[in-house]
């Protein structure tokens, strides 16, 4: 395939899409976003600025704030890999934290946010050769991506890699509240009022709870072969 494609990647929360995308972007050399960290940079922001307090949350003044939050990407060669930036600051480590992770869902329902959010991603995707994951990549922000994928696992499964991953960055975590989290998240996300988790009828399952990322990439190939015979 000769043009240069859009790939979405959704699905639920640390079923791998991002190891998964990241994988095929190496492969296709096309730019990798990673559109969850965009929501949380905009937590990050909201917890620091004291517009989040306990459950609850101050969104007239987080809807007013929105155009005072930049993000972008930047590729740092030393680790290989693209980091956030919130208002000119890397914030890649700390919006991993469960902090961020706890509240993170609840700020992704706020239609401004999201609409903000939405308009970064897709200036970003405008010259194409992208691979972007996150929940509603390809039934909202590119509906007529080329690829569309919607990825899943066990529940369990899913809360095992995300525990040993935060775990091997040292970061002290129990894996009852990481379990708790993921099924919250994947709650929230689904529920909600806009633009929820949902496959997109056009998006092709993987399913990876017993898949390793080669052999995850043997099947991104096959589909890719498909797509190219096809067209
Ligand atoms: O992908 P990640 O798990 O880091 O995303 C964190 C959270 O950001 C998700 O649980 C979801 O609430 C929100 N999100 C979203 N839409 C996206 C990407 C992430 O609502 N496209």
């Amino acid at each position: 395939m000769k043009h240069k494609m859009i790939i979405a990647v959704d699905g639920h929360s640390s079923s791998g899409k991002s190891t998964f995308a990241k994988a095929i972007a190496n492969e296709m050399d096309y730019l990798y976003i990673d559109s969850g960290a965009m929501y949380r940079a905009v937590t990050l922001y909201c917890i620091r600025e004291g517009l989040v307090s306990g459950s609850h949350l101050h969104e007239n003044e987080i809807i007013n704030r929105i155009q005072d939050i930049n993000i972008r990407f930047s590729y740092n060669p030393d680790l290989e890999r693209h980091e956030t930036y919130l208002n000119g600051e890397n914030v890649e480590e700390e919006i991993r934290r469960i902090e961020v992770s706890s509240i993170v869902s609840v700020i992704s329902k706020i239609g401004k946010v999201r609409e903000r959010l939405v308009q970064l991603q897709r200036e970003i995707g405008m010259f194409k050769g992208i691979v972007m994951d996150g929940r509603d990549i390809g039934t909202v922000v590119f509906p007529d991506a080329d690829i569309k994928i919607f990825m899943t696992a066990g529940e369990k499964v899913r809360a095992e890699r995300r525990f040993s991953e935060l775990k091997e960055k040292g970061l002290d975590v129990d894996y009852n509240d990481i379990h708790a989290n993921i099924a919250d998240r994947d709650r929230i996300d689904s529920g909600r009022s806009i633009s929820p988790l949902r496959k997109a009828p056009d998006a092709h399952i993987l399913d990876n709870s017993e898949m390793t990322v080669e052999e995850q990439m043997d099947w991104f190939r096959e589909l890719l072969k498909n797509k190219t015979e096809n067209k």
